[in-house]
């Protein structure tokens, strides 16, 4: 699994676990278990349903794990600071990342819908579908190439060929390819700190850097 903490691949042993039988006909079972992270040590708490078994000591316990989820940490907010993102933004993307461990499927179709808010109302780019504004963004080339790949991965990374809803109705919640949910979240960061973040730090700087060539008696920078 993937620590909801620092990120990394981690192979996750529980230092506590429940079973719990929840149909004996079919066997069925659900397990809460708890842990820490080995590589940061932070608590993580999974919860996950399956075929319930008995051990030899009458001990319950799940085999054919399904459905996993995990209870905590509940939302673990990513670090992104959003001040300087206008607000028409932040909204759903604040939201994809709330909901991002509970339904990687909405926390998407919120990221796609706040991507393609942003072509429309920040970069004027407005086609019949996801895919073609994605492509025209690339296009005009106004932006480094780590964020035009970055943009472009979305279309691999979602398998938009065989989801065509994801493309012409981007709001739609529907099925997320493993790590695309995350991914989408990813590329908004880098669009928001690319197009509103670095060039407010900018205008800070050139602001503190008038000031003092001002008391120098030099010249302004425009
Ligand atoms: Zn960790």
């Amino acid at each position: 699994m993937i620590c909801p903490y620092c990120s990394k691949s981690i192979h996750f042993e529980n230092i506590k676990e429940m079973n719990i039988e929840i149909d004996s006909e079919y066997e069925k079972g659900v397990c809460v278990e708890g842990g820490f992270c080995p590589s940061c040590n932070e608590l993580i708490i999974r919860y996950y349903e399956g075929d319930f078994k008995r051990g030899a000591n009458g001990d319950g316990y799940i085999v054919n794990e399904e459905n996993e989820r995990l209870l905590y940490p509940f939302n673990k907010s990513r670090s992104f600071i959003l001040d300087d993102v206008p607000h028409e933004y932040t909204s759903d993307f604040s939201e994809a990342v709330l909901v991002l461990l509970i339904s990687p499927k909405a926390s998407a179709a919120l990221s796609r819908r706040c991507l393609q808010r942003f072509f429309h109302s920040h970069l004027s780019i407005k086609k019949a579908s996801l895919v073609k504004e994605i492509e025209v963004f690339i296009s005009t080339q106004q932006a480094p190439s780590y964020i035009l790949d970055a943009v472009d991965a979305i279309r691999n990374i979602g398998n938009f060929a065989a989801h065509p809803l994801k493309d012409t109705n981007t709001g739609e919640v529907i099925e997320v390819e493993p790590g695309e949910a995350e991914w989408l979240l990813e590329v908004l960061e880098l669009l928001f700190d690319f197009y509103f973040i670095y060039p407010k730090k900018l205008e800070k700087r050139k602001e503190e850097l008038n000031k003092k060539l001002e008391k120098l008696g030099k010249p302004k920078m425009k």
